[in-house]
């Protein structure tokens, strides 16, 4: 079997993907002006280096999406094809991430995120909702 690809944690994103181990999708909100981020370590609104975490609601609708019919990767062969696209949460951030649910996919399309765990590390996938 294989894995998809995990990304690297960084500095900025460390918090994120940390918190998605434990199966919650987690943003920063700067203390200095209220501007909600995925994962920074200045804010781009007002220049701030303090940020406080909040779970996010995990709702979001779709912005963009792209339905794939060549795996990129041997982990997805087997699931193609597969729709992925970006993802704009209700608290703002935008993430890419695949799309799955038997809801109807189109920009605007409202969605909810869903966790699994692959080899010990979260993932999250956001389900459409039929409408
Ligand atoms: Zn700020």
């Amino acid at each position: 079997m294989s894995f998809p690809p995990i990304p690297e944690p960084d500095a900025a994103s460390a918090g994120f993907f940390a918190a998605l181990d434990a199966q919650r999708l987690e943003l920063r909100r700067c203390t200095a002006c209220g501007t909600v981020h995925l994962a920074v370590l200045v804010c781009d609104a007002c220049g701030g280096s303090g940020f406080a975490p909040f779970l996010a609601s995990g709702a979001g609708i779709v912005h963009s999406f792209t339905r794939l019919h060549m795996a990129h990767h041997p982990a997805f062969a087997e699931a193609l094809p597969l729709t992925a696209g970006v993802v704009e949460l209700a608290e703002g951030p935008r993430l890419f991430a695949r799309l799955v649910g038997q809801g109807p996919c189109a920009v605007g399309a409202p969605v909810m995120a869903e966790f699994s765990d692959c080899d010990g590390r979260g993932l999250v996938v956001f389900s459409l909702i039929a409408g």
